[in-house]
């Protein structure tokens, strides 16, 4: 149910489920001091997560009133319970930029992204198909919550324990990794995940999220860090290691399609991820889940839209469509 993970500050790692999720857990983080206590990310809107977060807080006696929440970033796996076990007067820390993005989810956002990617070669059928079962629409937070927000370098205290907020936008545009620098532990959210590659998509309102990322990678990197806390599955490696093969994956994955682009001029980017070797266990392209496509696919414009701020690859627009071209 939990584990202790560390002393001084006491820290414990409730284990979410994430049922029919390929991310299979979430890792929450619990703080507990004698003054007060922090709860980092929270799992899926989902009656699954809701009772193993209950039965954690339960065995950990955390009194909500004397707890704090960080939120590493908007994924709905990460706020969907926050309605769910704070309460309205609670503080909840939360990038500002990525607090913007969680007022567009429960908003707008999802018709704009559906229009974008019937331009990327997604058909009608699969989007509505995809409006119903994305787990990023379906397990979203049941209101929208009121929070703190922070910036980057922003701190706050828990008991005798400061922690800094550091920026890190990549995987979402207003991501942070929390960090405890006298102690020097970092909790990494999914800015730097160890047995996955943490998923980077285009995103409205940014230009160049790849970018951005690779950029927060190396931000990271210039930290002292002992332990590193990531919030989905384990850490068993170097997060330095770790962080140098994150940029080569990367570095692969615009080669491969600068290669792909090369053999086939003016191809759409749903087809451009059809030829793009991915781990799918053992399932072709075709028999992958709808679902996983519509992520390669986000993964393929971050990497498009990279290749394009650097010239090396333009786009044109024909009969609904973008075409891709090598520069
Ligand atoms: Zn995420």
């Amino acid at each position: 149910m939990y584990q202790k993970i560390y002393n001084d500050p006491d820290i414990y790692r409730l284990d979410i489920p994430l049922p029919n999720n390929p991310l299979r857990n979430l890792n929450c983080y619990i703080i507990k001091t004698r003054e007060k206590n922090l709860i980092i990310d929270t799992g899926f809107n989902m009656p699954e997560c809701l009772e193993a977060m209950k039965q954690g807080l339960e065995a950990l006696e955390i009194d909500i009133d004397k707890t704090d929440m960080f939120i590493t970033h908007m994924h709905s796996d990460h706020t969907g319970l926050v309605p769910g076990i704070m309460k309205e007067d609670s503080i909840i820390y939360m990038s500002d930029v990525d607090y913007e993005y969680v007022k567009m989810i429960l908003e707008s956002f999802w018709s704009k992204s559906d229009e974008s990617y019937l331009k990327e070669g997604f058909t009608e059928e699969q989007i509505d198909y995809l409006k119903n079962t994305n787990p990023a629409i379906v397990y979203n937070p049941s209101k929208l919550f009121k929070v703190v927000t922070v910036g980057d370098q922003s701190k706050f205290r828990i008991g005798r324990y400061e922690f800094k907020c550091i920026s890190t936008p990549g995987h979402t545009p207003g991501h942070m990794c929390l960090y405890l620098e006298n102690e020097k532990i970092l909790f990494s959210g999914d800015h730097i995940l160890f047995d996955i590659s943490p998923n980077i998509t285009r995103w409205p309102n940014v230009k160049n999220s790849l970018s951005d990322y690779l950029k927060s990678l190396n931000k990271i990197k210039k930290l002292k860090i002992n332990t590193t806390l990531p919030a989905h599955r384990k850490n068993d490696m170097n997060v330095y290691d770790r962080i140098d093969q994150l940029i080569e994956h990367h570095n692969e994955r615009l080669k491969e399609t600068i290669d792909i682009l090369r053999k086939n001029p003016g191809i759409n980017a749903y087809d451009i991820a059809g030829n793009m070797k991915w781990s799918l266990k053992g399932k072709t392209w075709e028999d992958a889940p709808l679902q996983q496509k519509w992520f390669a696919v986000g993964e393929i414009l971050a990497h498009l839209d990279y290749l394009e701020e650097e010239k090396k690859v333009f786009k044109k627009y024909e009969e609904g469509i973008y075409k891709y071209y090598e520069n």
